[in-house]
């Protein structure tokens, strides 16, 4: 099936009750049975069936099905946002002791919640750029994990998947991706070797910017090291299913950062129309991204552009598919905010993946609580502005920019 025929008729939407072509919302914290031997097997894994919405629902399984079936994992599990995403996966791989490898351009959040991490002894060596050469130098005896994003969120660098997976199967280390920016639209990142992914599904994937939600998907491929992942020991006998094992029976579970059912029906009701919408959010921003650079003071930054240094690899990883985000600097901070105060349509507010036109001034918003340098690293400085292209006309999106963009001095 190609991707939007998948979106509809996916195996998975068949298994929705009364033949129901949406999920129910089965908004209900536990689930009784008509004997107590059943209520045990329930718990005991001895009879399918739900227990406790914690720990699962009918409606979130929908969710996690439909993300598994279309990225082509072995398991998903749904979080309440896409930081619960990346906490979890990170905790449910590493002891005191190990370090990551991964990028200073990374989403905000994440990067706090490395810093966090070294209270516990976990300690992450970060990369100007997320490639080979600047990679393989950092990994030791300690390294566990490979960590990035797949577009970075604000740089919009993009990261070569292939190689870097290579890279750390050649050490016997997992790739976790953060596919957040690219979506299974774009790339399904296990297609090039990725182990392990995570979305904030709060963006491109329920689409309506109406629910706060995350994903963990795990491919089953990796065959874990029970020796030097002692994270999963436990669970070696569950060998490639180890990962996903201690998360469902222990780590996620009891961290408790479980999805809501309502947000699990908005995922799957919005997921339905993520290629379109994507396919939309896209030619958007390219022709918007192709209109601003003709413009007098403005610098653009987008994948897709033939002026950008991804240019080939986006032909070749994404099939030239530059995603929804754009950078735009505009010469100063003054210009900045002229700019987006004349903006008719676009709404001034964070967020990405909606489907209104979204800006932000990055610098002392978003990326408040991170030095200037480390700012300029990732492409973030006093002129520049972070589009988040939606589904609007585009000629409309062209104008209203264009305008907005005329600036006076
Ligand atoms: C938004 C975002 C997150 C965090 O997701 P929330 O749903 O806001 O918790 C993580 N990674 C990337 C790349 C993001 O864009």
């Amino acid at each position: 099936m190609e991707f939007n025929t998948l979106l509809l008729r996916g195996k998975e939407v068949n298994r929705y009750a009364f033949g129901g072509t949406q999920p129910c919302i089965s908004q209900s914290s536990t689930y009784a049975y008509q004997s107590a031997e059943d209520l045990e097997k329930v718990f005991n894994n001895r009879l399918p069936g739900f227990a406790y919405t914690r720990v699962s629902n009918p409606t979130v399984d929908a969710f996690e099905r439909r993300v598994n079936e279309l990225e082509g994992g072995l398991a998903a599990l749904a979080c309440s946002s896409g930081m619960a995403a990346v906490s979890t996966t990170l905790l449910n791989l590493l002891c005191s002791g190990d370090e990551i490898i991964s990028s200073n351009a990374l989403f905000g959040g994440t990067l706090e919640f490395f810093r966090e991490l070294e209270k516990f002894g976990i300690t992450t060596h970060l990369v100007d750029r997320m490639d080979v050469d600047s990679v393989a130098p950092l990994i030791n005896d300690k390294t566990r994990v490979i960590f990035t994003e797949i577009v970075f969120n604000t740089s919009l660098d993009v990261v070569d998947v292939k190689a870097l997976a290579e890279l750390a199967h050649s050490h016997a280390l997992p790739l976790v991706v953060d596919a957040t920016t690219v979506t299974p639209f774009i790339l399904r990142p296990f297609t090039l070797g990725a182990d392990i992914l995570v979305h904030s599904s709060s963006k491109y994937i329920t689409g309506s910017g109406n629910a706060i939600s995350g994903i963990i998907v795990d491919s089953g491929r990796f065959n874990w090291d029970f020796e030097r992942f002692k994270a999963l020991a436990d669970y070696r006998r569950f060998q490639r299913y180890a990962f996903i094992a201690r998360l469902r029976s222990s780590l996620w579970r009891n961290l408790g950062g479980c999805l809501s059912p309502f947000n699990a029906y908005l995922n799957v009701v919005g997921l339905e129309t993520l290629g379109l919408r994507m396919e939309r959010i896209c030619h958007n921003a390219h022709a918007l991204a192709n209109a601003l650079e003709g413009v007098d003071g403005l610098k653009v930054t987008y994948p897709g552009l033939a002026s950008s240094p991804y240019y080939e690899l986006v032909q070749r990883q994404f099939n030239g598919l530059g995603g929804g985000i754009i950078n735009l600097r505009t010469g100063s901070r003054e210009r900045a905010f002229a700019l987006m105060n004349k903006l008719k349509y676009a709404s001034l507010a964070t967020n990405i993946g909606d489907l209104r036109t979204l800006v932000i001034y990055p610098l002392t918003t978003i990326y408040q609580h991170i030095d200037p340098k480390s700012c300029a690293r990732v492409g973030v400085y006093d002129d520049t502005l972070r589009i988040s292209v939606g589904i609007e006309d585009e000629r409309d999106l062209i104008a209203d920019f264009s305008q907005a963009a005329a600036f006076e001095n």
